[in-house]
């Protein structure tokens, strides 16, 4: 057994000395939060994406649950999203007091199934309970279909937010995943294991103005000392108006100069997380594995890469693989578990049994190690141990 070998993570940060420096450069600086890095990492990742405006926040669970609001979601409203994705995409309804519930994936692309969607679209317009907003999750960093989501949204009144948070520097149709050209918001998440990271961070990005400043007003406490938007009248500069219900979502400059110098590398990390992608896709042929299916629309950028274990073809199942990636000190993990079969959403009276399709998925799916800087040695391991747990029955 590999006691001696050192581990390897399904994900990891890449952090450079220029990552370094540009964090020191503003420890020595004036702000340490709400200065110029902030406004500097919205306009990069905004003109990356080609989005009109950015809202950072020290989260895209903030910058989720800004986006709802800002789209109004309250009381009384429905938003649907998928069940194989971080709770956080479910909780953001939950927070604005609104209904959640889940359309099921398409086995195949681990993404909301449009004709799952489109199915219940009809049912919840015969019962009077269409969805205010559908959360689409981009899975693994591959875009949902949103052409067809977009025409959905039109022809049955909701709005959309992309859950983006694994897919920066991804495309859809050749262009941007940020560019919201099939929704209303799109949000990024900065947590290490991302894309890029700032330690903890996140970002919505719309072409909507008037989305954009609700979004800026409830990630500082509802607080405006814009003339335009406060109601009374300034008895002086310090003159401040809270006018809505917000919350400290704020970003620091610290996080946002971490940001701006991972953006400069964000094009070669996606490229090298592709060419370790397409290594794996060439080399693990073995029956009964098989990879998230690669959509022609769309190139992804692979923040996980998740095998499928058909245990009726393969000679070991989901459990057995994992088990024997531990013994070799390879951490893989397992993305997602349905959001609904969590305690607390069978406390809301969530049962199994809802999406077929998902719970199917979540008995077979496991994700490999894949980052910028896994060593081809370790990538040829990981190929290695997986063919050696096909073939040995004696690893089990
Ligand atoms: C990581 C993640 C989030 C939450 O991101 P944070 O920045 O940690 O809040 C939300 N949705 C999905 C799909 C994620 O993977």
């Amino acid at each position: 057994m590999g006691g001696e070998e050192k581990m390897i993570p399904y994900g990891h940060q890449s952090i450079s000395e220029d990552d370094k420096q540009a964090v020191l450069g503003v420890l020595s600086s004036l702000f340490l939060t709400q200065g110029p890095e902030i406004s500097s990492f919205e306009g990069n990742v905004a003109g990356y994406c080609g989005a009109r405006r950015a809202v950072a926040t020290n989260s895209a669970t903030s910058a989720l649950h800004i986006a709802c609001l800002s789209l109004e979601v309250g009381k009384g409203d429905i938003v649907w999203t998928s069940p194989i994705t971080f709770v956080a995409s479910a909780n953001c309804a939950l927070y604005c007091q609104a209904e959640i519930d889940f359309v099921d994936i398409c086995p195949s692309t681990f993404n909301m199934s449009t004709e799952a969607l489109e199915q219940k679209l009809i049912l919840a317009e015969r019962e009077g309970r269409l969805p205010k907003v559908v959360i689409a999750v981009h899975m693994a960093g591959q875009s949902c279909d949103m052409s067809k989501i977009g025409a959905l949204a039109l022809r049955y009144g909701f709005k959309v937010i992309e859950d983006a948070s694994h897919a920066l520097g991804a495309r859809y149709l050749g262009e941007p995943i940020g560019n919201c050209r099939f929704s209303d918001i799109t949000v990024f998440s900065f947590h290490p294991v991302k894309i890029i990271t700032t330690g903890e961070g996140g970002m919505a990005v719309t072409n909507n103005h008037d989305l954009a400043d609700r979004m800026i007003l409830r990630r500082s406490h509802g607080i405006t000392r814009d003339p335009l938007t406060t109601r009374g009248k300034p008895d002086g500069p310090w003159y401040y108006e809270q006018v809505e219900l917000g919350f400290n979502y704020r970003m620091t400059d610290i996080q946002a100069a971490l940001g701006n110098s991972q953006m400069k590398r964000l094009d070669s990390f996606v490229t090298r997380r592709n060419e370790l992608a397409k290594g794996y896709e060439d080399r693990l042929t073995t029956a009964g594995i098989t990879a998230q299916c690669r959509h022609l629309d769309c190139y992804s950028s692979y923040h996980l890469y998740i095998l499928r274990v058909n245990p009726q073809v393969s000679k070991v199942n989901r459990r057995q693989l994992f088990d024997h990636f531990r013994r070799h000190n390879v951490f893989a993990n397992v993305h997602y578990i349905p959001v609904y079969w969590q305690p607390f959403y069978r406390s809301l009276g969530f049962e199994p049994g809802l999406c077929p399709e998902a719970e199917c998925y979540y008995e077979q799916a496991i994700t490999i190690p894949l980052f910028p800087s896994l060593s081809e040695a370790d990538h040829a391991k990981v190929i290695e141990l997986v063919n050696s747990a096909v073939e040995g029955s004696s690893t089990r």
